[in-house]
C-alpha cells in the first residue's frame, strides 16, 4: 500500500494508471475506521484495478459548535485495517493542502442540502459537497463508493454528480451495524454503556416502521409518533427528527403509497451524542 498526503505525490503515484486507463475506485473517508468502512474498501479493490481511499476529517463539513477537533483519529489503526482490506493507495492530506490560505470555492445542492440534517446543519452538506468534488477531481475515479448509513450525503452526492455531468460512477454499499442492529458510526465511541445499549432502539424503531408498512399502515404521521414513542421511552434521548420521505427527491410523504422506495431517516441525541441512522423500504 502507498501512503502519501500530498496532491502531487498523489498524481505520481495514480499516473501509470491513467495513462494505462485502468479503473481507480475511490473511497472518501474521515478514518477511525470500522467495518462499514470496510467493506466499501473490500468492494474497491473488487471492482477496480486500484482502490484509493481517503482520510480526512473535513473541517468544513463541521459547524464551530461540532465535535471537529474531538472527531476520533488513529492514523496507525487505519493504515493497518486499510492495508488489510485491499486498499493500494491512502491519501492523507493535510488541512493546509487541500483548503490553503485564502480559500474561496464551494459547491451547494439546493434545497435538498436545507432538508433533514441540512436543519439542524446547515453549512454540513456544502463541505460535504465541496470536499467530495475536489477529491473527485484530485483522484479523477471511474467509480466513488458511498456508504447508505449517510442517506441525505449519498442522494446529495448523486444529484451533484448528475447536475455537474461528473464523469463518475456513484455506488451506494448497505449499512453495516453491530450486533444488536446500531448502525457502525466512529462517533459511537462517543456513548456511555448505558446509552450505547439504548442505542439500539434506533434499529428496533426503523424495523418496527418496515413492519408497520408492510402489513398497510399508510399514514406517516402515526409511524413516525409511535417510532418517537419508542425512542423517548428511553434516558437522556432528545430526537432531531423522524422523517418519512421519498428516497430520490427527499421530500416529505404523508401517505404512503405503493410501488415507491421510501426513506426513513433519523437523528437522535443521546446526551451529547447525536447518531443518524435510516431504512430504506421498498412499498
Ligand atoms: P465517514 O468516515 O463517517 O465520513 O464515512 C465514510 C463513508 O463510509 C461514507 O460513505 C459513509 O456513508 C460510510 N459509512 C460509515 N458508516 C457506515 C456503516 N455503518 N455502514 C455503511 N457505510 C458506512
Amino acid at each position: 500500500m502507498n501512503t502519501c498526503s500530498s496532491i502531487s505525490e498523489l498524481q505520481t503515484i495514480l499516473l501509470p494508471f491513467r495513462n494505462t486507463n485502468r479503473k481507480i475506485v475511490l473511497v472518501p473517508t474521515m478514518g477511525f475506521l470500522h467495518e462499514g468502512h470496510l467493506q466499501l474498501i473490500r468492494r474497491a479493490k473488487e471492482l477496480g484495478d486500484v482502490a484509493v481511499v481517503s482520510i480526512f476529517v473535513n473541517p468544513t463539513q463541521f459547524s464551530p459548535t461540532e465535535d471537529f477537533s474531538q472527531y476520533p483519529r488513529d492514523i496507525e489503526r487505519d493504515k493497518q485495517l486499510a492495508e488489510k482490506a485491499g486498499c493500494d493507495v491512502l491519501f492523507i492530506p493535510s488541512n493546509e493542502e487541500l483548503y490553503p490560505n485564502g480559500y474561496l470555492t464551494y459547491v451547494d445542492v439546493y434545497e435538498m442540502n436545507s432538508v433533514l440534517e441540512g436543519k439542524f446543519r446547515p453549512t454540513h452538506f456544502r463541505g460535504v459537497t465541496t470536499i467530495v468534488l475536489k477529491l473527485f477531481n484530485i483522484v479523477q475515479p471511474k467509480v466513488a463508493l458511498f456508504g447508505q448509513k449517510d442517506a441525505q450525503q449519498s442522494v446529495i452526492v448523486k444529484k451533484m454528480v448528475r447536475d455537474l455531468h461528473l464523469p463518475v460512477t456513484i455506488e451506494i454499499l448497505p449499512t453495516v451495524r453491530e450486533h444488536d442492529g446500531l448502525a457502525m458510526s466512529s462517533r459511537n465511541v462517543y456513548l456511555t454503556e448505558q446509552q450505547r445499549s439504548d442505542a439500539s432502539v434506533l434499529f428496533q424503531s426503523l424495523q418496527f416502521a418496515k413492519k408497520k408498512i408492510e402489513t398497510g399502515e399508510t399514514n406517516s404521521h402515526r409511524i413516525i409518533n409511535e417510532m418517537k414513542t419508542m425512542i423517548e421511552a428511553k434516558k437522556d434521548t432528545a430526537i432531531d427528527y423522524i422523517e418519512i420521505v421519498d428516497s430520490e427527491t427527499l421530500q416529505h410523504l404523508s401517505t404512503i403509497e405503493k410501488g415507491k422506495t421510501i426513506l426513513i431517516p433519523l437523528a437522535v441525541r443521546f446526551g451529547a451524542t447525536r447518531l443518524i441512522d435510516n431504512i430504506l423500504i421498498t412499498t
